[in-house]
């Protein structure tokens, strides 16, 4: 059932069950949150969604505290917005951020949010640059330097992609975040899936390919269909138009895989631009592979399957469809070897 509350004077109606956050940001009212998103919800860590509640004592987490029918809220009073100021003052001194350099530079929620609240420099200052990235992994460079230890990461790889390998370490002022037993993720039992990667708000975490090929705001983004395998994973390519160029894949949080992808979908698209490609039919001749029209090697291929389904039948001619192919040529190659070839001899490699 639908009730009403009111956030900065402004009457909003929501569902049972819903939270603050969630009710405010569905009704475009902006409240920076570093540690919760949809996907690993709320774990009122940061502290920067804080918001005042009429008869409640101090600040309350917006991204914990249940909507209410009739309840009062608001979200960007002096005292609140100097809360919020400190509290990200505080979260930039623990660590190097370098915006400048930072590959995260321009969707990074903590840039975001000191743009917000118009932090133009840190009021203290910052760590002292001791934190030594680890570029272990073969796809992933985590750079601790940059975590505000919000924990996003950690539940996304036990919680959503149920691969156990992120977890708060040590405690105190030490606390910060470790693959297995505080080995270098290259060594850990991490498979480099990178939902880790596309969940982090910061740079702590970034896909190593895409380093230094673009900025967010260069790129172009194309929503299209994983080509790997069946299970149809929706993702979105970031293009860089001025290179021509593929620079970094993420997933698109929609039904079938809500974000996920494995580690070909987000990882394996260098194949697009290599120049390996063929891009015009071969024959060989003399031991050579001859570049030649599509009407030659088309009418050559159809002269020879005819004349081996003629001398020894069709049982005699396999086909193998490419992994790379799309759904609708999987299917033509399908027809073809079953209703001109006439055979039921049609696989498809879909498993790099
Ligand atoms: S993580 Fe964010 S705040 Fe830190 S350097 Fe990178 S862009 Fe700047
Ligand atoms: S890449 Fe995947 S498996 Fe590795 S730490 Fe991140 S979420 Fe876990
Ligand atoms: S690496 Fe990123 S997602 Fe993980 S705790 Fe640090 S800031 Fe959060």
């Amino acid at each position: 059932m639908t009730q009403a509350m009111t956030i900065d004077g402004q009457t909003v109606g929501f569902e049972e069950g819903q939270t603050v956050l969630e009710v405010a940001r569905a009704h475009g009212i902006y409240i920076p949150s570093l540690c919760y998103h949809r996907k690993t919800g709320p774990a009122a860590r940061c502290r920067i969604c804080l918001v005042q509640v009429d008869g409640v004592r101090g600040y309350q987490p917006a991204c914990t505290t249940p909507a209410r029918n009739n309840q009062v809220v608001n979200t960007h009073t002096p005292e609140i917005q100097e809360a919020r100021r400190l509290i990200v003052n505080l979260l930039l001194a623990g660590g190097q951020h370098s915006c400048l350099s930072c590959e995260s530079s321009g969707r990074c929620e903590l840039q975001e949010a000191a743009y917000h609240l118009g932090i133009e420099s840190p009021a203290f200052v910052i760590g002292d640059g001791s934190i030594v990235p680890d570029t272990s992994g073969v796809m992933i460079r985590r750079d601790l330097s940059k975590c505000i230890k919000c924990g996003r990461c950690v539940v996304a790889c036990n919680h959503t992609v149920v691969n156990e390998v992120l977890d708060f370490g040590y405690r105190a002022h030490d606390i910060s975040i470790i693959c297995d037993t505080d080995v270098p993720m290259g060594s850990s039992s991490c498979v480099q899936c990178g939902e880790c990667v596309q969940i982090c708000p910061v740079g702590g975490l970034v896909d190593k390919k895409s380093a230094g090929k673009g900025r967010p705001w260069e790129l172009e983004s194309v929503d299209t269909t994983c080509p790997y395998c069946g299970v149809g994973c929706q993702l979105t390519l970031h293009v860089s138009k001025s290179r021509n160029r593929i620079v970094r894949v993420t997933g698109r949080e929609v039904p079938p895989n809500d974000g996920m992808l494995c580690v070909k979908g987000r990882y394996a698209f260098d194949f697009v631009a290599s120049p390996e490609r063929l891009t015009q039919p071969l024959i060989k001749r003399e031991g050579k592979q001859v570049p030649v029209s599509w009407d030659e090697a088309l009418g050559l291929a159809a002269r020879r399957l005819t004349r081996i389904k003629d001398e020894y039948g069709p049982e005699s001619i396999a086909g193998i469809a490419s992994s790379r192919d799309t759904n609708e040529n999987a299917y033509a190659a399908m027809k073809f070897m079953r209703a001109v070839i006439g055979t039921n001899n049609i696989d498809n490699c879909a498993r790099t």
